[in-house]
């Protein structure tokens, strides 16, 4: 299979530094080496490929940005989403897994986890000796997470825990599932593990999206944690949205890979397929749908950097994040779309990776905030009016 060779139309590879190209460039040889020669058949099969896992725990892909005393690799932001962006080159569920593991466990561990819960859980999820999963979305609460009916009540020793977690990425084959819940009204955060009493995980099946990720319900009949499996400094919503806010980073960038699959394949296939006396690639409505691409692609990188340049700078507002992954979702799959055209019946073969990348899109504008979720947040932000409710 030919190297990937990136698409950079305003030199954009000027502005990252020598450090954020050689981790790019070792995870895009990761997925042309081992992601994209198997990705396919566990599509088709709708299996999560777990043997890359351990790989990618030695390449340091999981909470990179966290500090190294926990073993991880204390990149800087703009690498953390390079790394996202290759990953989804090859598989958003491939870049779904890393996101789960490193933005929505590892992160609030770190976060608002006690010293011995940092200590112990931080390395051996770096190494991935441990999975984790991220439980907030319910089957009655998706967009408006905060009206959860999952109750954490206070018993001698620790916490009883009942309800149900929906649409979980990883939850079937995680070690310990970031659990929000009201404990007297208030949403608090707990580390539930695997094989506790009460505890399951069953695989959803039937996706026509991210069919190379695990999905489960997450299903609390009376489970009994003890006190310091509670993330102490959670104190509200607030938490849970910080965390997915670190994933819509990573989405935001993310999704730039899955444009660049899709366009690198679009414009070579142009450029090959004859149809009446030239290649398509010469017609102007396909140069118009080309260029198109080619616009958002760009766009989408020059946002992502100046999103990354600021997350490093501590200034990064979460509104920008919600703008980033509005508009890179939105485009991707727009860009996915318009790939398929440009492929005609080809275009609907898993021979390419078009219509796989549009099918995971549809999950990915979904998760961490909708589309219209993140319009409303932005809305807010420059009108002063609220139109959640
Ligand atoms: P709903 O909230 O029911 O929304 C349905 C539609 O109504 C959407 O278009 C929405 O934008 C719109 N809508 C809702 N309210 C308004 C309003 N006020 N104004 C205008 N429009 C509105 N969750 C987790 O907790 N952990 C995970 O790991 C996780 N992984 C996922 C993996 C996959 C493959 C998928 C598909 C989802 C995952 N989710 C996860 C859940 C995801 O975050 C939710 O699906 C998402 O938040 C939307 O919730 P919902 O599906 O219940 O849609």
């Amino acid at each position: 299979m030919a190297k990937f060779i990136g698409v950079d139309y305003f030199d954009v590879e000027s502005l990252y530094t020598e450090d954020e190209k050689m981790v790019r460039d070792s995870v895009r040889d990761f997925v042309d080496e081992e992601v994209l020669p198997i990705i396919e058949k566990h599509n088709r099969e709708s299996t999560f490929p777990s043997h890359l896992i351990p790989k990618m725990a030695e390449m340091g892909l999981f909470g990179p940005t966290l500090p190294s005393k926990y073993g991880c690799a204390e990149l800087n932001n703009v690498a953390y989403g390079l790394i996202m962006q290759e990953l989804e080159r090859g598989d958003s569920g491939i870049r779904s897994f890393a996101s789960v593991q490193s933005a929505l466990v590892m992160y609030p561990i770190f976060a608002f986890g006690s010293e011995e819960q940092k200590d112990f859980w931080l390395p051996k999820l770096a190494k991935a000796e441990k999975i984790g999963c991220f439980g907030l979305t319910e089957p009655d609460y998706g967009s408006n997470p905060g009206g959860m009916v999952t109750k954490a009540e206070k018993v001698d020793g620790g916490f009883v825990i009942n309800g149900a977690k929906m649409w979980i990425t990883n939850g079937t084959i995680a070690d310990v599932a970031v659990v929000w819940a009201k404990l007297d009204g208030v949403v608090r955060g707990f580390l539930i593990e695997k094989g506790t009493k009460g505890f399951s995980a069953p695989e959803m099946k039937g996706k026509h999206s991210l069919r190379a990720s695990v999905t489960s319900e997450l299903v609390f009949d009376n489970v009994f944690i003890p006190e310091e499996n509670l993330l102490p400094k959670t104190e509200g919503l607030k938490n849970a949205l910080m965390c997915l806010n670190q994933a819509r980073y990573g989405i935001a960038w993310g999704v730039v890979g899955s444009m660049l699959a899709c366009y690198d394949t679009a414009l070579n296939y142009a450029k090959s397929r004859v149809q009446f006396s030239k290649p398509i690639a010469a017609y102007q409505i396909t140069q118009e749908k080309l260029v198109y691409m080619l616009t958002e692609i760009t766009k989408a990188q020059l946002i992502n950097l100046q999103l990354g340049r600021l997350k490093d700078s501590g200034k990064l507002k979460h509104t920008q994040v919600s703008f980033a992954k509005r508009n890179n979702c939105e485009k991707a799959l727009e860009i996915a779309r318009m790939s398929r055209e440009i492929l005609g019946a080809n275009g609907i073969l898993d021979e390419y990776p078009v219509m796989r990348h549009a099918a995971n899109l549809e999950s990915v504008k979904t998760y961490e905030g909708t589309h219209e979720m993140h319009t409303l947040i932005i809305g807010e932000d420059i009108t002063g009016f609220s139109a959640f409710d």
